[in-house]
Protein backbone atom coordinates (compact mmCIF):
# COMPACT_ATOMS: atom_id res chain seq x y z
CA UNK A 1 0.00 0.00 0.00
CA UNK A 2 1.08 3.86 -0.61
CA UNK A 3 1.88 6.11 1.81
CA UNK A 4 -0.86 8.03 3.51
CA UNK A 5 -3.73 5.73 1.57
CA UNK A 6 -6.78 5.98 2.95
CA UNK A 7 -8.56 2.66 4.11
CA UNK A 8 -11.94 1.49 5.50
CA UNK A 9 -12.24 -1.30 7.80
CA UNK A 10 -14.99 -3.64 7.41
CA UNK A 11 -15.96 -5.50 10.57
CA UNK A 12 -18.55 -8.98 10.91
CA UNK A 13 -18.59 -10.29 14.12
CA UNK A 14 -19.68 -13.36 15.19
CA UNK A 15 -19.96 -14.84 18.88
CA UNK A 16 -16.15 -15.97 19.34
CA UNK A 17 -15.10 -14.86 16.12
CA UNK A 18 -14.41 -11.56 14.57
CA UNK A 19 -13.89 -10.75 10.50
CA UNK A 20 -12.58 -8.07 8.88
CA UNK A 21 -11.46 -6.62 5.60
CA UNK A 22 -9.42 -3.45 4.83
CA UNK A 23 -9.76 -1.86 1.95
CA UNK A 24 -7.95 1.01 0.45
CA UNK A 25 -9.74 4.16 -1.48
CA UNK A 26 -8.86 6.57 -3.78
CA UNK A 27 -10.49 9.96 -5.48
CA UNK A 28 -12.73 7.97 -7.73
CA UNK A 29 -12.80 4.35 -7.92
CA UNK A 30 -14.29 1.55 -5.91
CA UNK A 31 -12.59 0.60 -2.36
CA UNK A 32 -9.97 -2.18 -3.80
CA UNK A 33 -9.17 -4.79 -1.29
CA UNK A 34 -5.77 -4.99 0.91
CA UNK A 35 -6.21 -7.57 3.25
CA UNK A 36 -8.71 -9.71 4.66
CA UNK A 37 -8.38 -11.60 8.37
CA UNK A 38 -10.01 -13.01 10.88
CA UNK A 39 -9.72 -13.32 15.05
CA UNK A 40 -11.13 -16.83 15.70
CA UNK A 41 -11.52 -18.63 19.05
CA UNK A 42 -11.93 -15.41 21.33
CA UNK A 43 -11.73 -15.97 25.06
CA UNK A 44 -10.65 -19.77 24.18
CA UNK A 45 -7.82 -20.06 21.54
CA UNK A 46 -7.68 -16.73 19.71
CA UNK A 47 -6.13 -17.11 16.78
CA UNK A 48 -5.01 -14.01 14.11
CA UNK A 49 -4.77 -14.62 10.70
CA UNK A 50 -4.73 -12.27 7.68
CA UNK A 51 -4.05 -12.34 3.77
CA UNK A 52 -3.36 -9.91 1.42
CA UNK A 53 -5.92 -9.93 -1.70
CA UNK A 54 -3.67 -12.60 -3.43
CA UNK A 55 -4.28 -14.58 -0.99
CA UNK A 56 -0.24 -14.76 0.72
CA UNK A 57 0.17 -14.80 4.26
CA UNK A 58 0.27 -11.66 6.55
CA UNK A 59 -0.18 -12.81 9.74
CA UNK A 60 -0.43 -15.89 11.69
CA UNK A 61 -0.57 -15.53 15.28
CA UNK A 62 -1.95 -17.33 18.52
CA UNK A 63 -2.51 -15.75 21.83
CA UNK A 64 -3.71 -16.58 25.41
CA UNK A 65 -6.78 -16.63 26.19
CA UNK A 66 -6.95 -13.98 28.57
CA UNK A 67 -5.37 -11.85 26.30
CA UNK A 68 -8.32 -11.79 23.87
CA UNK A 69 -10.68 -12.58 25.78
CA UNK A 70 -14.35 -10.94 23.88
CA UNK A 71 -15.02 -8.97 20.82
CA UNK A 72 -13.42 -5.37 22.20
CA UNK A 73 -10.07 -7.21 22.83
CA UNK A 74 -10.43 -8.59 19.70
CA UNK A 75 -11.26 -5.18 17.83
CA UNK A 76 -8.26 -4.03 19.65
CA UNK A 77 -5.81 -6.70 18.35
CA UNK A 78 -6.89 -6.16 15.14
CA UNK A 79 -6.27 -2.48 15.92
CA UNK A 80 -2.85 -3.03 16.72
CA UNK A 81 -2.10 -5.18 14.34
CA UNK A 82 -3.29 -2.77 11.25
CA UNK A 83 -1.27 0.27 12.48
CA UNK A 84 1.74 -1.74 12.32
CA UNK A 85 1.19 -3.43 9.35
CA UNK A 86 -0.17 0.08 7.55
CA UNK A 87 1.68 2.26 9.52
CA UNK A 88 1.36 5.12 7.37
CA UNK A 89 -2.49 4.87 6.44
CA UNK A 90 -5.31 6.30 7.20
CA UNK A 91 -8.33 4.88 8.62
CA UNK A 92 -11.48 6.96 7.41
CA UNK A 93 -14.82 4.65 7.98
CA UNK A 94 -15.29 1.37 9.73
CA UNK A 95 -18.57 -0.86 7.96
CA UNK A 96 -20.49 -2.99 9.95
CA UNK A 97 -22.45 -5.89 9.10
CA UNK A 98 -25.88 -5.42 11.08
CA UNK A 99 -28.38 -8.57 10.89
CA UNK A 100 -31.07 -6.46 11.49
CA UNK A 101 -32.70 -3.18 10.39
CA UNK A 102 -36.10 -3.94 11.41
CA UNK A 103 -38.65 -2.18 9.90
CA UNK A 104 -37.07 1.12 9.88
CA UNK A 105 -34.17 0.90 7.94
CA UNK A 106 -33.98 0.27 4.16
CA UNK A 107 -30.23 1.11 3.40
CA UNK A 108 -26.61 2.11 5.84
CA UNK A 109 -26.87 4.40 7.99
CA UNK A 110 -24.43 6.15 9.93
CA UNK A 111 -23.71 5.11 13.37
CA UNK A 112 -24.29 7.80 16.25
CA UNK A 113 -26.20 7.07 19.78
CA UNK A 114 -29.35 7.16 18.24
CA UNK A 115 -28.92 4.60 15.96
CA UNK A 116 -27.02 2.25 18.51
CA UNK A 117 -30.31 2.42 20.73
CA UNK A 118 -32.60 2.03 17.65
CA UNK A 119 -30.46 -1.16 16.79
CA UNK A 120 -30.79 -2.78 20.66
CA UNK A 121 -34.47 -2.56 20.03
CA UNK A 122 -34.43 -5.12 17.50
CA UNK A 123 -32.05 -7.37 19.07
CA UNK A 124 -35.18 -9.43 20.04
CA UNK A 125 -35.52 -9.80 16.00
CA UNK A 126 -32.26 -11.42 15.54
CA UNK A 127 -31.26 -12.80 19.26
CA UNK A 128 -28.01 -14.71 17.75
CA UNK A 129 -26.67 -12.23 15.45
CA UNK A 130 -27.35 -9.12 16.44
CA UNK A 131 -25.26 -8.91 19.88
CA UNK A 132 -23.16 -9.62 17.73
CA UNK A 133 -22.82 -7.07 15.90
CA UNK A 134 -23.71 -4.44 17.92
CA UNK A 135 -20.65 -5.35 20.16
CA UNK A 136 -17.60 -3.56 18.30
CA UNK A 137 -19.76 -0.45 17.27
CA UNK A 138 -20.27 -0.01 20.66
CA UNK A 139 -16.59 -0.37 21.37
CA UNK A 140 -15.58 1.69 19.44
CA UNK A 141 -17.80 4.47 19.89
CA UNK A 142 -16.76 4.64 23.45
CA UNK A 143 -13.15 4.55 22.53
CA UNK A 144 -13.09 6.17 19.12
CA UNK A 145 -15.89 8.61 18.96
CA UNK A 146 -14.75 10.57 15.74
CA UNK A 147 -14.29 7.46 13.51
CA UNK A 148 -17.03 7.36 10.91
CA UNK A 149 -19.09 3.99 11.30
CA UNK A 150 -21.62 2.60 9.30
CA UNK A 151 -24.15 -0.02 9.77
CA UNK A 152 -25.27 -2.46 6.78
CA UNK A 153 -28.09 -4.55 7.07
CA UNK A 154 -29.13 -8.17 5.92
CA UNK A 155 -32.77 -6.93 5.83
CA UNK A 156 -32.18 -3.60 3.87
CA UNK A 157 -32.24 -4.90 0.56
CA UNK A 158 -35.34 -6.61 1.11
CA UNK A 159 -37.40 -3.25 2.89
CA UNK A 160 -39.18 -2.22 -0.27
CA UNK A 161 -41.23 -5.80 -0.99
CA UNK A 162 -44.94 -4.95 -1.58
CA UNK A 163 -47.26 -5.15 1.51
CA UNK A 164 -48.56 -8.23 0.25
CA UNK A 165 -45.13 -10.42 0.18
CA UNK A 166 -43.98 -8.43 3.66
CA UNK A 167 -47.33 -10.16 5.60
CA UNK A 168 -48.24 -12.84 7.63
CA UNK A 169 -51.41 -13.86 8.06
CA UNK A 170 -52.07 -12.81 11.66
CA UNK A 171 -53.93 -9.80 13.39
CA UNK A 172 -52.51 -6.04 12.28
CA UNK A 173 -51.02 -5.56 16.01
CA UNK A 174 -48.36 -8.08 15.28
CA UNK A 175 -47.30 -6.76 11.80
CA UNK A 176 -47.06 -2.84 13.71
CA UNK A 177 -44.50 -4.38 16.41
CA UNK A 178 -42.76 -6.06 13.35
CA UNK A 179 -43.86 -9.57 12.80
CA UNK A 180 -42.92 -9.13 9.20
CA UNK A 181 -41.48 -11.45 6.88
CA UNK A 182 -37.99 -9.62 6.56
CA UNK A 183 -35.76 -11.61 4.54
CA UNK A 184 -31.81 -11.45 4.98
CA UNK A 185 -28.82 -12.33 2.86
CA UNK A 186 -29.80 -8.41 1.26
CA UNK A 187 -25.93 -7.18 1.21
CA UNK A 188 -25.18 -10.38 -1.15
CA UNK A 189 -28.59 -10.02 -2.93
CA UNK A 190 -27.64 -6.64 -3.37
CA UNK A 191 -23.89 -6.89 -4.76
CA UNK A 192 -25.16 -9.45 -6.83
CA UNK A 193 -27.72 -7.36 -8.46
CA UNK A 194 -25.16 -4.15 -8.49
CA UNK A 195 -23.32 -6.30 -10.59
CA UNK A 196 -25.79 -7.68 -13.28
CA UNK A 197 -25.25 -5.18 -15.93
CA UNK A 198 -21.76 -5.83 -16.02
CA UNK A 199 -21.71 -9.55 -15.77
CA UNK A 200 -25.29 -10.27 -17.75
CA UNK A 201 -26.63 -7.22 -19.25
CA UNK A 202 -29.37 -9.01 -21.01
CA UNK A 203 -31.18 -10.26 -17.77
CA UNK A 204 -30.28 -6.95 -15.41
CA UNK A 205 -33.48 -5.68 -16.65
CA UNK A 206 -35.39 -8.57 -16.24
CA UNK A 207 -36.66 -11.35 -13.33
CA UNK A 208 -34.05 -12.86 -11.88
CA UNK A 209 -34.07 -15.63 -8.82
CA UNK A 210 -31.08 -15.47 -6.92
CA UNK A 211 -29.70 -18.53 -4.80
CA UNK A 212 -27.78 -17.77 -1.95
CA UNK A 213 -26.65 -21.33 -1.43
CA UNK A 214 -24.14 -21.49 1.69
CA UNK A 215 -23.90 -22.59 4.85
CA UNK A 216 -26.82 -20.77 5.69
CA UNK A 217 -28.97 -20.56 2.07
CA UNK A 218 -32.03 -18.49 0.61
CA UNK A 219 -33.15 -17.63 -2.35
CA UNK A 220 -34.34 -13.74 -3.58
CA UNK A 221 -36.56 -12.68 -6.46
CA UNK A 222 -34.79 -9.66 -8.03
CA UNK A 223 -36.97 -8.09 -10.47
CA UNK A 224 -35.52 -4.70 -12.52
CA UNK A 225 -32.75 -4.87 -9.56
CA UNK A 226 -35.06 -4.58 -6.70
CA UNK A 227 -35.99 -7.38 -3.95
CA UNK A 228 -39.25 -8.67 -4.92
CA UNK A 229 -39.25 -11.63 -2.05
CA UNK A 230 -37.47 -13.80 -0.38
CA UNK A 231 -37.46 -17.55 0.71
CA UNK A 232 -36.48 -16.17 4.36
CA UNK A 233 -39.03 -14.71 6.64
CA UNK A 234 -39.27 -13.32 10.09
CA UNK A 235 -35.67 -14.94 11.35
CA UNK A 236 -32.90 -16.40 8.71
CA UNK A 237 -34.65 -19.92 9.86
CA UNK A 238 -37.34 -19.75 6.86
CA UNK A 239 -37.35 -20.93 3.58
CA UNK A 240 -34.31 -23.65 2.34
CA UNK A 241 -33.13 -26.45 4.15
CA UNK A 242 -29.41 -25.31 5.23
CA UNK A 243 -26.17 -26.77 7.23
CA UNK A 244 -27.93 -27.06 10.22
CA UNK A 245 -31.01 -25.08 9.94
CA UNK A 246 -34.38 -26.33 9.18
CA UNK A 247 -36.10 -24.29 6.66
CA UNK A 248 -39.82 -23.80 6.06
CA UNK A 249 -40.99 -25.99 8.83
CA UNK A 250 -44.62 -26.22 10.22
CA UNK A 251 -45.62 -23.88 13.38
CA UNK A 252 -47.44 -26.88 14.26
CA UNK A 253 -44.26 -29.21 14.90
CA UNK A 254 -43.23 -26.55 17.37
CA UNK A 255 -46.48 -26.66 19.46
CA UNK A 256 -45.66 -30.35 19.43
CA UNK A 257 -42.60 -30.21 20.68
CA UNK A 258 -43.59 -27.48 23.58
CA UNK A 259 -47.09 -29.27 24.38
CA UNK A 260 -46.29 -33.00 24.24
CA UNK A 261 -42.85 -33.89 24.30
CA UNK A 262 -41.85 -31.32 26.90
CA UNK A 263 -39.09 -29.46 24.96
CA UNK A 264 -38.15 -25.71 26.56
CA UNK A 265 -37.77 -23.17 24.30
CA UNK A 266 -34.02 -23.28 24.33
CA UNK A 267 -34.30 -27.06 23.33
CA UNK A 268 -36.36 -25.40 20.14
CA UNK A 269 -34.13 -23.00 19.38
CA UNK A 270 -31.19 -25.11 19.63
CA UNK A 271 -32.96 -28.38 17.56
CA UNK A 272 -34.28 -26.33 14.82
CA UNK A 273 -30.84 -23.51 14.41
CA UNK A 274 -28.28 -26.23 15.36
CA UNK A 275 -29.49 -29.85 14.81
CA UNK A 276 -31.49 -29.96 12.09
CA UNK A 277 -31.02 -28.82 8.02
CA UNK A 278 -28.74 -30.64 6.06
CA UNK A 279 -26.92 -31.98 9.48
CA UNK A 280 -30.13 -33.12 10.94
CA UNK A 281 -31.39 -35.05 8.05
CA UNK A 282 -28.20 -36.94 7.52
CA UNK A 283 -27.01 -37.61 10.37
CA UNK A 284 -23.63 -37.39 9.19
CA UNK A 285 -22.58 -33.48 8.19
CA UNK A 286 -23.85 -30.39 7.66
CA UNK A 287 -21.43 -29.79 4.55
CA UNK A 288 -22.10 -30.44 1.39
CA UNK A 289 -18.71 -32.01 0.10
CA UNK A 290 -19.15 -34.92 2.82
CA UNK A 291 -22.83 -35.30 1.81
CA UNK A 292 -21.48 -35.27 -1.88
CA UNK A 293 -18.78 -37.66 -1.20
CA UNK A 294 -20.58 -40.38 1.05
CA UNK A 295 -22.10 -43.48 0.22
CA UNK A 296 -24.74 -42.82 2.79
CA UNK A 297 -28.44 -43.23 1.61
CA UNK A 298 -29.22 -40.89 4.50
CA UNK A 299 -26.57 -38.42 2.60
CA UNK A 300 -28.17 -38.73 -0.40
CA UNK A 301 -31.62 -38.39 0.83
CA UNK A 302 -30.30 -35.48 2.59
CA UNK A 303 -28.85 -33.75 -0.75
CA UNK A 304 -31.90 -34.57 -2.56
CA UNK A 305 -34.20 -32.93 -0.14
CA UNK A 306 -31.89 -29.64 -0.67
CA UNK A 307 -32.22 -29.79 -4.43
CA UNK A 308 -35.89 -30.23 -4.29
CA UNK A 309 -36.62 -27.73 -1.96
CA UNK A 310 -34.35 -25.44 -3.87
CA UNK A 311 -36.00 -26.12 -7.49
CA UNK A 312 -39.66 -25.82 -5.21
CA UNK A 313 -38.63 -22.15 -4.65
CA UNK A 314 -37.74 -21.38 -8.12
CA UNK A 315 -41.29 -21.77 -9.10
CA UNK A 316 -42.26 -19.60 -5.88
CA UNK A 317 -39.77 -17.17 -6.57
CA UNK A 318 -41.06 -17.02 -10.38
CA UNK A 319 -44.76 -16.92 -9.30
CA UNK A 320 -44.01 -13.77 -7.19
CA UNK A 321 -42.42 -12.01 -10.18
CA UNK A 322 -44.82 -13.06 -12.87
CA UNK A 323 -42.15 -14.91 -14.64
CA UNK A 324 -38.68 -15.76 -14.82
CA UNK A 325 -35.37 -14.78 -17.31
CA UNK A 326 -32.70 -16.31 -15.45
CA UNK A 327 -31.60 -18.03 -12.16
CA UNK A 328 -28.16 -16.76 -10.59
CA UNK A 329 -25.98 -19.51 -8.12
CA UNK A 330 -23.84 -17.49 -5.56
CA UNK A 331 -22.27 -18.58 -2.12
CA UNK A 332 -20.62 -21.49 -0.96
CA UNK A 333 -22.57 -23.92 -2.22
CA UNK A 334 -23.76 -22.21 -4.99
CA UNK A 335 -20.06 -21.09 -6.47
CA UNK A 336 -18.44 -24.55 -6.24
CA UNK A 337 -20.81 -27.31 -6.56
CA UNK A 338 -21.29 -27.94 -10.42
CA UNK A 339 -23.48 -31.09 -9.36
CA UNK A 340 -26.10 -29.21 -6.92
CA UNK A 341 -26.43 -26.78 -10.09
CA UNK A 342 -27.04 -29.25 -12.37
CA UNK A 343 -29.40 -31.05 -10.37
CA UNK A 344 -31.49 -28.26 -9.11
CA UNK A 345 -31.73 -26.92 -13.24
CA UNK A 346 -32.59 -30.02 -14.55
CA UNK A 347 -35.61 -30.41 -12.03
CA UNK A 348 -36.29 -27.02 -13.14
CA UNK A 349 -36.05 -27.71 -16.97
CA UNK A 350 -39.84 -27.30 -16.86
CA UNK A 351 -39.23 -23.91 -16.88
CA UNK A 352 -36.77 -23.68 -19.75
CA UNK A 353 -33.47 -24.14 -17.99
CA UNK A 354 -30.89 -26.33 -19.64
CA UNK A 355 -27.60 -26.36 -18.46
CA UNK A 356 -23.93 -26.55 -20.75
CA UNK A 357 -22.24 -29.37 -18.90
CA UNK A 358 -18.51 -28.14 -19.66
CA UNK A 359 -19.74 -24.35 -18.56
CA UNK A 360 -21.11 -25.45 -15.95
CA UNK A 361 -18.23 -27.59 -14.68
CA UNK A 362 -15.97 -24.47 -15.95
CA UNK A 363 -17.84 -22.55 -13.33
CA UNK A 364 -19.45 -19.77 -15.54
CA UNK A 365 -20.48 -17.10 -15.45
CA UNK A 366 -23.17 -18.27 -18.16
CA UNK A 367 -23.59 -22.01 -17.55
CA UNK A 368 -26.91 -22.43 -19.47
CA UNK A 369 -26.77 -22.87 -23.41
CA UNK A 370 -27.27 -20.02 -25.24
CA UNK A 371 -30.81 -20.02 -27.13
CA UNK A 372 -31.97 -21.37 -23.01
CA UNK A 373 -35.25 -19.27 -22.63
CA UNK A 374 -34.25 -19.33 -18.53
CA UNK A 375 -30.53 -18.69 -18.32
CA UNK A 376 -28.50 -19.77 -15.65
CA UNK A 377 -25.50 -17.83 -14.24
CA UNK A 378 -22.55 -18.29 -11.43
CA UNK A 379 -21.61 -14.69 -10.00
CA UNK A 380 -19.30 -14.85 -6.51
CA UNK A 381 -20.73 -13.14 -3.65
CA UNK A 382 -19.04 -10.38 -2.09
CA UNK A 383 -20.60 -9.41 1.09
CA UNK A 384 -17.85 -7.91 2.82
CA UNK A 385 -17.13 -5.38 -0.60
CA UNK A 386 -21.21 -4.09 -0.48
CA UNK A 387 -20.26 -3.46 2.84
CA UNK A 388 -17.07 -1.68 1.68
CA UNK A 389 -19.24 0.24 -1.24
CA UNK A 390 -22.01 1.35 1.01
CA UNK A 391 -19.46 2.21 3.62
CA UNK A 392 -17.37 4.93 0.98
CA UNK A 393 -20.62 6.15 -0.24
CA UNK A 394 -21.57 7.04 3.47
CA UNK A 395 -18.15 8.41 4.00
CA UNK A 396 -18.19 10.67 1.09
CA UNK A 397 -21.81 11.64 1.68
CA UNK A 398 -20.85 12.23 5.19
CA UNK A 399 -17.43 14.38 3.86
CA UNK A 400 -19.34 16.55 1.45
CA UNK A 401 -21.84 17.91 4.36
CA UNK A 402 -19.48 18.41 6.42
CA UNK A 403 -17.33 20.74 3.86
CA UNK A 404 -20.79 22.41 2.72
CA UNK A 405 -21.33 22.94 6.06
CA UNK A 406 -17.94 24.52 6.55
CA UNK A 407 -17.59 25.97 3.44
CA UNK A 408 -21.28 27.77 4.01
CA UNK A 409 -23.13 30.10 6.82
CA UNK A 410 -21.65 29.33 9.91
CA UNK A 411 -23.19 27.50 11.94
CA UNK A 412 -24.71 29.14 15.00
CA UNK A 413 -22.84 27.89 18.41
CA UNK A 414 -24.97 25.74 20.78
P1 LIG B 1 -21.09 -18.89 5.14
O1 LIG B 1 -22.58 -18.79 5.30
O2 LIG B 1 -20.38 -19.40 6.35
O3 LIG B 1 -20.46 -17.66 4.51
P2 LIG B 1 -20.35 -20.17 2.69
O4 LIG B 1 -21.12 -19.36 1.72
O5 LIG B 1 -18.87 -19.99 2.72
O6 LIG B 1 -20.95 -20.07 4.12
O7 LIG B 1 -20.67 -21.71 2.40
C1 LIG B 1 -20.08 -22.73 3.15
C2 LIG B 1 -20.62 -24.06 2.63
O8 LIG B 1 -20.34 -24.18 1.23
C3 LIG B 1 -19.95 -25.26 3.25
O9 LIG B 1 -20.61 -25.69 4.42
C4 LIG B 1 -20.09 -26.32 2.19
O10 LIG B 1 -21.27 -27.05 2.41
C5 LIG B 1 -20.25 -25.54 0.90
N1 LIG B 1 -19.13 -25.75 -0.03
C6 LIG B 1 -17.94 -25.14 -0.07
N2 LIG B 1 -17.18 -25.63 -1.07
C7 LIG B 1 -17.92 -26.58 -1.68
C8 LIG B 1 -17.70 -27.47 -2.78
N3 LIG B 1 -16.56 -27.47 -3.47
N4 LIG B 1 -18.69 -28.32 -3.12
C9 LIG B 1 -19.87 -28.32 -2.44
N5 LIG B 1 -20.13 -27.51 -1.40
C10 LIG B 1 -19.17 -26.66 -1.02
Amino acid sequence: MSRGMNTLLVVNAGSSSLKFCVYSIDEASAPTLVARGQIDGIGTRPRLRARDAGGATLADQTFAAGEVADVAAALDRVGVWLRQKYARSNLVAVGHRVAHGGPRYSAPVLVDATVLTALERFVPLAPLHQPHHLRPMRTLAERYPGVVQVACFDTAFHRGHPEVADRYALPDDLYKEGVRRYGFHGLSYEYIARRLPAVAPDIARGAVVVCHLGSGSSMCAIKAGRSVDSTMGFTALDGLPMGTRCGQLDPGVVLYLLTEKGYSAKDVEQLLYQRAGLRGLSGISNDVRDLLASEDPRARLALDHFVYRVAREIGSLAAAMNGIDAVVFTAGIGENSPEIRARVCARSSWLGLDVDEAANRAGGPRISWPRAPVSAWVIPTDEEGMIAEHTLEAWRAHEGRRSHAHDGVPEPAA
